[in-house]
């Protein structure tokens, strides 16, 4: 019977799942059918209206208040061509994934005895009031002023999901603080644009606008429904908090891009239909290194749009899944023993004028160019290293990071060899080395050239948490269930304010009477020593990297609520501030929520394991030791007193490590839930949570062990969980 404890073919799983039919256009023609692009604005809108949104989404002007009431209508309408009839803001709270509120179009005509019409002004499109109390603040807002507001922002189309119209949306406090991530990425964002753009100018004078572009890499597993439903842990925690390591796993590296299940494959072919009738252009799909998981990644884009696809893509995984019988596990780490899940940010800027600003050039001032952004990255992630860390830790995250299968707690830079050979020659040449002039006056990059085989050439460090990848860089140490946001923000914060100090330098030294190139050569010269020691090319995951990177002065911190700290250190609180992308007290409510986020979290894990234990597993197995003593009992009555003995030394045997194992369980589940109890009574967020860390997890894994140890001894027909050989290996 073993293996077929539980039915593996949920209700929702019939073979008529597998008969996904492909839908008879090309993907160009249905590609962007719920959203509404430019292509349906120019069949609801009129010249002028549309002339004034696009000016609005590309150059960020504001709209009056007439064209956003015909934008509205015209939303409206299109809308219901595809039998809408509610429309909701969706916005993005700081807490995972996205919120929304719905009403109705309907609405009382105007006039006396008017009948019910639908409508949907700009007023509406424009703004709403949700009901902010109930989202995390971090006590910006106590319950009774409890007004924030959703604003539009038409720089993210609106979209259809179902019957209702739903309208990208910030979300901020009355008194002005962001309430979610969207407000400040748009910030950084914008804050990037214009620093850039002034150090494009030293280049091309033409360039009006730097572009920041995200390309991110979804990964995720999957497991049958039917078993999801018996495992109250991934119901309730969305990770296994008990469960033995399969014999086999991931060791034969068989899964990696091995052939996709058949069942898999039907999935993901609904999830890439439905995904390009949102407009996100996904583009590859593949099995991942553990068994079950696997990885969705589209062509790169706009940052705030990719972010926003990125966000609905994961509600759509869900949704999907259920129909193919599945469940998403979006968890960073839903199984101990094998692989996380990650998401990889594949991060650049480029200009308005088509150039990439990490994509080495073809011209030596193409290459300058190059070089420089290439340098201001390495600075500001060098400066920055402690702050990048904390905006990708949580609870969750911290169980993949420094496991030896991703990034380790430190954050480096990988540049590969060829970079780093044009960094080290940089660094030793002097300015007239560096940059020759030619019979013709123009300028070369003597040492400084790149070989044109770099693109392709990029080694492929994997346990670099950030590496140059030929024209981006990769953050890898986002989590898979993370909204890239919290990354970008900082991303793109630590460029804007790193590229402004590089131009006040520079600048500085064209008005003493240095030449602009060789002004820029000098001050990249002092940030390529400055910045060496984030740059690190060998391997991130061994033990001899922790103690250098220590010796080195980069950020070795492993407490999750001691990492958020880096956000609100002086330095950090002072560069938010000039760039404009936190205030002060945004930061500290922020630490707030990440702090109350944590704990909540790990309570909730304390509780579903105690529970497990003291309902699932502790019954199961007294249960299983009553038939052993009765055997044992039984054999008493049958045998002689010796030859009993014989015969029941190997249960005599097991019943009392089961009783060792209980008894373990039992005490340390007590004085967890002990501990937990005195963190609870701390009033200060950073303490409770720093009580959690250190007093409370360090129980889930002695009670683990136990509850593992036991799922090896109690017969397998008794055993109330789905195993992991159950869970992970898809038929
Ligand atoms: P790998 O798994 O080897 O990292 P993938 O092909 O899975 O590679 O993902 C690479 C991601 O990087 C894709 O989303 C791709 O669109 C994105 N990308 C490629 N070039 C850029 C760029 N210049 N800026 C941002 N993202 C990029
Ligand atoms: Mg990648």
């Amino acid at each position: 019977m073993s293996g077929l404890r539980f039915r593996v073919v949920s209700e929702a799983f019939t073979k008529k799942a597998l008969q996904v039919t492909p839908p008879k256009e090309n993907i160009s023609e249905y590609y962007g059918r719920y959203v509404f692009g430019r292509k349906e604005m120019a069949k609801f809108l009129s010249d002028d209206c549309m002339q004034a949104l696009i000016k609005a989404i590309d150059l960020g002007e504001t709209l009056d208040r007439q064209i956003a009431d015909e934008v509205a209508d015209g939303m409206k309408k299109w809308a219901m061509t595809h039998g809408a009839t509610h429309y909701t803001h969706w916005f993005q709270p700081l807490t995972e994934g996205t919120a929304e509120k719905h009403d109705s179009f309907i609405e009382y005509a105007t006039v006396p005895g008017g009948e019910v019409i639908e409508k949907f002004s700009g007023k509406l499109l424009v703004q709403q009031e949700p009901d902010a109390s109930s989202f995390p603040n971090g006590g910006i807002r106590n319950t009774f002023e409890a007004r924030g507001y959703t604003a539009w922002d038409p720089s993210s189309p609106a979209f259809i999901v179902d019957d209702t119209l739903c309208i990208p949306t910030v979300f901020v406090a009355y008194t002005g603080e962001a309430l979610d991530y969207k407000t400040p990425l748009l910030k950084a964002i914008n804050a990037v644009d214009k620093a850039a753009t002034a150090v494009c100018h030293y280049f091309d004078p033409s360039v009006k606008k730097v572009v920041s572009y995200l390309g991110w890499e979804q990964e995720y597993f999957l497991v049958d429904e039917g078993l999801y439903a018996a495992r109250p842990d991934l119901l309730l925690t969305g990770r296994t908090l008990i469960g033995h390591e399969s014999a086999k796993n991931q060791q034969l590296e068989d899964h990696y891009f091995g052939a996709i299940p058949a069942r898999v494959q039907a999935f993901m072919k609904e999830l890439e239909f439905e995904a390009y009738n949102y407009g996100i252009p996904c583009k590859t799909r593949h099995n991942e290194v553990a068994p079950n998981q696997f990885e969705l990644a589209p062509i790169f884009g706009e940052m705030n749009l990719a972010n926003d696809q990125n966000l609905l893509v994961m509600s759509i995984m869900n949704r999907i899944a259920r129909k193919h019988g599945f469940r998403v596990l979006l968890h960073e780490k839903p199984f101990a023993g094998i692989n996380g899940s990650g998401k990889h940010n594949n991060w650049s800027l480029g200009t308005d004028t088509g150039v990439g600003l990490f994509t080495p050039g073809k011209t030596p001032e193409e290459n300058l160019q190059f070089i420089t952004f290439l340098v201001n990255a390495l600075m500001a992630v060098y400066k920055n290293n402690a702050l990048l860390k904390a905006s990708i830790m949580t609870a969750q995250n911290a169980h993949r990071l420094g496991a030896g299968e991703a990034p380790p707690t430190i954050i480096s830079a990988f540049l590969g060899s060829h970079l780093t050979e044009v960094l080290n020659k940089l660094e030793e040449s002097s300015s007239e080395e560096a940059i020759v002039m030619d019979n013709k006056k123009k300028m070369k990059l003597g040492v400084a050239h790149i070989p044109e085989v770099l693109l392709d050439n990029t080694d492929r460090n994997r346990t670099s948490p950030f590496a140059f990848t030929g024209n981006r860089f990769e953050f890898r140490a986002v989590g898979s269930s993370a909204n890239c946001a919290s990354a970008l923000i900082v991303l793109n914060t630590i460029m804007a304010d790193q590229l402004n100090e590089f131009k006040t330098l520079v600048d500085e030294k064209i008005s003493s009477g240095l030449p602009t190139n060789k002004a820029i050569f000098e001050v990249l010269k002092a940030y390529i020593k400055e910045s060496k020691p984030i740059r690190f090319d060998g391997n991130g995951y061994s033990n001899e990297w922790r103690e250098e990177a220590a010796k080195r002065g980069l950020d070795c911190e492993t407490s999750v609520p001691l990492i958020y700290e880096a956000y609100t250190r002086k330095e950090s609180i002072e560069m938010f501030c000039r760039t404009g992308v936190f205030s002060e007290k945004e930061l500290e409510a922020r630490n707030e929520v990440k702090w109350e986020t944590y704990t909540k979290k790990l309570q909730i894990e304390a509780r579903v394991l105690g529970d497990l234990c003291l309902n699932h597993i502790i019954p199961v197995a007294t249960q299983y030791q009553s038939l052993l003593l009765d055997n044992v009992y039984k054999t008493k009555q049958i045998y002689s007193a010796e030859k009993a003995e014989e015969l029941s030394a190997h249960n005599m045997e097991l019943i009392e490590k089961l009783s060792r194992h209980i008894s373990i369980i039992k005490s340390q589940v007590d004085a967890m839930v002990a501990a937990r109890k005195k963190a609870n009574k701390i009033e200060s967020e950073r303490e409770k949570a720093i009580a959690y860390s250190e007093t409370v997890l360090p129980y889930f894994s002695t009670i683990r062990e136990g509850a593992d140890e036991l799922e090896l001894i109690v017969d397998d027909e008794l055993w109330p969980l789905p195993k992991y050989r159950e869970m992970l290996f898809i038929r």
